[in-house]
């Protein structure tokens, strides 16, 4: 009779332990990020067969680096990373819950349930849940600062001291709104040197000479630093003596011709150098190089020449100071030229910088600074992050409450939902519900709370109809949109359906094969062996 109850039970997928490798080598990834979710999050330090020391709390970083056998694991690690690139965050909320999902599945199969209703189960779960997050958003839009503000600190609360962070997400949302909010019109590059305070935002347009331009010490050594009121000439080609192409070689007879010669160079270049003056310019941007003797000539006659600078930095001063360029100098004209408040050479770090203020276009550019190269570009990196929901919280207008307070309450609502479904999915939608309260839970032991308490406390103030209250920084249960802990609905969304679709694209999965075709993933090992992921903190030996 037992044998009986037991294949009724059984809807076809057999009580096998055959999937089980596929589900464990998951949630060990899972497992290897948990604790790192969340603002008291701990860092890993990840060290490669070199011997190359990285210290991360960013769970994309660590899946990336880490070297995984699994195939599942790759599976898992590949998504985690395209949500990493494509949303910008939410990587280590999708892969716990990846992890919690197969495990829910594990358990359901244990009990008989066919992976064909568990991943019918998980569909009918995200639509569900993607119906209430409708109901759980709050607006936001280009006016709401404040708003904007927490949502850029929650995506990078963890990353550095708070007040860091905070400044960060101050400075970037500021800028932003500066152009409104248009990102097309804000640029940020970070230099090593000094500390992250002197980080500061101009606004108008930074274009780095270093990169882009040789520098002018040479040929000007008392050249103005800044010019005020200056009218802009650009010219979209080279500037100088266009070689002759087609003559190997020039043989000159006489003294006279090689002074022909000459003359004629000198000559051309003083035209060159008319030209501009003619057009009433202060300063020559050129796409490409300016010769040496023309650049002298220029700053001699208080032009101030920029050469060689990069392509959309030179669209971009044209744009901003509405400055046409021509293709040959000849073209200049006083009409062609464009204007800004000041044009100013600014030594940031070790690198020349161009500084166009007060353009016609409004523009900003955040002159980002760290003590070290790395501290450097993990500055960049926060800032980009902060853009990044920045703008998937606009496209969207929709934030929620994070710490897990909108994980909590779609999990009361998958609860509500279980009770009227009449089939096995009924089990599957209730898993689904557990599995979302590894977000709080594991908030909770990460901020050193006990996860049961912390999970049972909130439950009961769900139910009592609060459903903005989460895991606060301090691991107690608080209002979060008090707390200023909000994130694009979109971010969590993309966490959960993604977590969803994995743990069903495993589900389907009963056997893997090898095939002859080699792998062409990164192993890890040797993407992590020269790349330090820009850690402040790596060590390399
Ligand atoms: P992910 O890669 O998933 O973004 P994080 O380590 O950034 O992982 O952690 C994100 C989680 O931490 C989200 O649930 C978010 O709501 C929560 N969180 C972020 N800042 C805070 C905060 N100040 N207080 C409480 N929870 C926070
Ligand atoms: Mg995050």
């Amino acid at each position: 009779m037992a044998h009986t109850a037991s294949t009724a039970a059984d809807d076809g997928g057999g009580i096998d332990g055959e999937s089980a490798p596929l589900a464990t080598a998951a949630t060990a990834l899972a497992d290897a990020v948990r604790t790192t979710l969340g603002p008291n999050g701990l860092d890993k330090m990840l060290i490669d067969q070199g011997g190359t020391v990285v210290v991360t709390n960013d769970g994309a970083n660590i899946l990336e680096n880490v070297a995984i056998e699994a195939p599942v694991g790759r599976l898992v690690r590949r998504a985690a990373v395209a949500q990493a690139e494509a949303v910008g965050d939410g990587t280590t909320t999708a892969v716990v819950l990846t992890g919690e999902l197969l495990k829910a599945a594990a358990t359901l199969r244990e009990q008989g349930v066919h992976p064909t209703t568990i991943v019918d189960g998980y569909a009918a779960a995200a639509t569900v849940a993607t119906r209430r997050l409708g109901e759980y958003a709050l607006p936001v839009d280009s006016r709401s600062d404040r708003r904007l503000r927490r949502v850029a600190e929650t995506a990078v609360t963890g990353r550095w001291d708070a007040r860091s962070t905070e400044r960060f997400a101050a400075l970037t949302v500021d800028a932003l709104e500066s152009v409104d909010f248009d990102q097309g019109k804000l640029t940020h590059s970070a230099y090593a040197g000094q500390g992250l305070a002197a980080s500061e935002r101009v606004d108008g347009l930074v274009v780095d000479m270093d990169t882009s331009s040789t520098s002018l010490e040479a040929v000007a050594p008392a050249f103005p630093d800044a010019i005020a009121r200056p009218s802009i000439a650009m010219v979209d080609a080279e500037v100088g003596i266009s070689e002759p192409t087609h003559v190997e070689s020039i043989t000159l007879d006489a003294a006279q011709q090689a002074d022909a010669l000459r003359r004629h160079e000198a000559d051309t270049r003083a035209a060159l150098v008319a030209a501009v003056r003619e057009s009433g310019a202060d300063v020559l941007v050129a796409q490409k190089s300016i010769d040496d003797a023309v650049r002298s000539r220029l700053a001699a006659a208080g032009i101030m020449p920029v050469e060689r600078t990069r392509r959309d930095e030179f669209d971009a001063i044209a744009r901003a100071t509405g400055s046409e360029p021509v293709q040959s100098l000849a073209a200049l004209d006083p009409q062609l030229t464009g204007d800004a408040a000041t044009v100013e050479r600014r030594p940031v770090g070790t690198t020349e910088t161009l500084v166009v203020e007060g353009c016609e276009e409004r523009r900003a550019s955040l002159l980002l600074r760290g003590g070290t190269p790395h501290v450097a570009e993990e500055v960049d990196r926060i800032v980009t992050d902060c853009l990044a929901v920045v703008r998937r919280a606009l496209e969207d207008g929709a934030v929620v409450a994070g710490g897990g307070a909108t994980a909590v309450a779609l999990a009361r609502d998958l609860s509500t939902e279980a009770t009227v479904v009449a089939d096995r999915r009924q089990l599957v939608l209730d898993a689904v519900a557990r599995a979302l309260e590894a977000v709080p839970r594991t908030l909770a032991g990460n901020a050193g709370r006990d996860p049961i308490d912390t999970l049972t406390e909130l439950r009961r103030r769900h139910d009592a109809g609060e459903h903005t209250v989460g895991v606060g920084p301090d691991g107690e249960p608080r209002e979060m949109v008090d707390c200023g802990v909000l994130e694009p609905r979109s971010v969590f969304e993309r966490s959960l359906l993604r977590a969803l679709d994995l743990a069903s694209m495993v589900l389907r999965v009963d056997d893997v094969i090898a095939t002859a075709a080699s792998d062409d993933e990164p192993t890890g090992q040797d993407h992590a062996s020269h790349d330090t992921g820009g850690y402040p903190w790596a060590i390399g030996h």
